[in-house]
C-alpha cells in the first residue's frame, strides 16, 4: 500500500527494495514508469490533476529528498528513506551493466545528453547507450519512433516536471522500453554540466539549500517548499 502525501502516493521502499523492484520492472513484458517527486512536483500535482494522474499512474513512486521524508513523518505515515533519483538511475545503471541492457537518454539542452551517454558508457561497462536526444523538440511522434526504433530496453526522460510524467504516461508503451524513469536535472549531472551537492549537504537534507545558493533563479519554485510544509501541517490538523 502505498503512503500519501497530500495526494501523492509513495511507495515506501529502501533504495536497495527500490532498485529490485525496478529491475524486476525492466525485465518484465510491458512499458513501465519510474517517478521521484520531491515537495514542489506533489505542489503541482496539488494543482494539476493531469500531472497527478501521471504520477500516481507510475509503477514506482519514490520520494526524492528530504522534504517528502519530513512531510511524511509530520503525517504521522512514516517512509523509510529518500531514494533520490540520481541514485536511482546510478543503480539502475549498474544493474543495466551487468544484463547488457540497452539505454536511450532524452531530455536536456542539446549535446548534453550525447556527453551524458559517453561518461556513462565509460562508467558502466557492458551498458549500452542505445541512443540520445534534446529535450527541447516540438513533435513527439518522431522522438517515440527514435527510441522504438533505437529498441532500448529503459529510457532516462529528462525534460523537468510535470512535462516528464505526463510524457511517459502517455508515450511510455509506444517507445516499445520495458523502463522509463524521469529524472530532471540528472542528464546535466552525468554530463558535468552541472554538479550534484557534495555529501556534506545531502546528507544534512540541504541539498535544496545548496542548489538554491547555486542558482539563486529557482528561488521562486523554492517557494514550493515552505507552502509544501504548510500544507502538511494542514492536512495533519485535518486528520486528527
Ligand atoms: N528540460 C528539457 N525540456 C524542456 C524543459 C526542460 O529537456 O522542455 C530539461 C532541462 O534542460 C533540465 C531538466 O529538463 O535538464 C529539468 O531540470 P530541473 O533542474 O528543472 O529538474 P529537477 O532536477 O529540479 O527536477
Amino acid at each position: 500500500m502505498r503512503i500519501d502525501v497530500l495526494g501523492v502516493g509513495f511507495d515506501n521502499l529502501t533504495m536497495d527494495e527500490a532498485v529490485e523492484q525496478g529491475t524486476a520492472l525492466l525485465h518484465t513484458e510491458g512499458a513501465h514508469y519510474v517517478v521521484t517527486p520531491n515537495p514542489e512536483i506533489v505542489e503541482v500535482c496539488r494543482e494539476n490533476p493531469a500531472a497527478c494522474a501521471a504520477v500516481n499512474g507510475a509503477d514506482l513512486v519514490l520520494p526524492d529528498g528530504i522534504g517528502v521524508i519530513k512531510g511524511a513523518a509530520m503525517l504521522g505515515t512514516p517512509l523509510k528513506e529518500k531514494t533520490p533519483g540520481i541514485e536511482f538511475a546510478s543503480r539502475m545503471m549498474e544493474k543495466m551493466a551487468e544484463a547488457g541492457k540497452s539505454l536511450y537518454l532524452l531530455g536536456a539542452k542539446p549535446g548534453v545528453a550525447e556527453t551524458a551517454g559517453k561518461n556513462l558508457a565509460a562508467q558502466y561497462p557492458g551498458l549500452k547507450i542505445a541512443g540520445t536526444h534534446d529535450g527541447y523538440f516540438k513533435d513527439d511522434a518522431p522522438i517515440v519512433a527514435d527510441i522504438a526504433q533505437s529498441g532500448a530496453d529503459a529510457v532516462f526522460v529528462c525534460l523537468g516536471a510535470p512535462k516528464q510524467e505526463l510524457w511517459m504516461a502517455k508515450y511510455g508503451a509506444a517507445t516499445g522500453a520495458h523502463l522509463l524513469c524521469g529524472l530532471g536535472g540528472s542528464l546535466d549531472i552525468f554530463s558535468g554540466v552541472s554538479e550534484r551537492a557534495p555529501e556534506f549537504w545531502t546528507k544534512h537534507g540541504l541539498e535544496w539549500f545548496y542548489r538554491l545558493c547555486k542558482e539563486p533563479s529557482r528561488f521562486g519554485r523554492m517557494m514550493k517548499l515552505p507552502l509544501f510544509l504548510v500544507h502538511v501541517r494542514q492536512e495533519k490538523g485535518k486528520r486528527k
